[in-house]
């Protein structure tokens, strides 16, 4: 932390506690050079990233946009609200906690597809068919070949 004084990046810590019910920490820093004193404020940056859209537009990260493309995916499977919901968090949660700052649709897109192949399979083909149109018949063709015999071996 450099002195907002004299701008040396030789500071030191001489106190520091809890603030606003512990979800800050202030700290007061002394100067190695100029002897001033300062406060610092340390806060958890719990910012969700802002996604990246194909166009390469920005937009804020939606929680409900995911559990709607959920909802679709798993429409007429027989998955529970709870098991939606509890996906939607999860992901919310790993976003906050990696503190990116813009994350491209494709990578939740990705993280949709991690989490229906756990829900619900054939959603998972479905979303997947969609989503990534399978670029080629082929791609198409192993993934239902690997879940098939995934399936058997079970
Ligand atoms: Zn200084």
């Amino acid at each position: 932390m450099h002195c907002p004084f004299c701008n040396t990046p030789d500071t030191k810590v001489i106190d520091s506690r809890l603030a606003t019910e512990g979800a800050q920490v202030r700290r007061r820093r002394e100067c190695m050079r100029c002897a001033e004193r300062f406060t610092t404020y340390e806060t958890a940056e719990l910012t969700l990233p802002r996604v990246i859209k194909s166009d390469g537009n920005r937009e804020r990260f939606d929680d409900d946009k995911i559990r709607r493309g959920l909802i679709k995916a798993l429409e007429k499977r027989p998955v529970a609200s709870e098991a939606i919901d509890q996906v939607v968090n999860r992901i919310h949660k790993q976003l906050t906690a990696e503190g990116v700052r813009e994350i491209p649709s494709s990578q939740i897109g990705e993280l949709l597809m991690e989490a229906l192949k756990e829900l619900d399979q054939v959603a998972y083909v479905r979303f997947a068919s969609v989503y990534r149109s399978f670029q080629d018949v082929n791609a198409f063709r192993e993934e239902i070949e690997r879940l098939v015999k995934a399936t058997k071996s079970q």
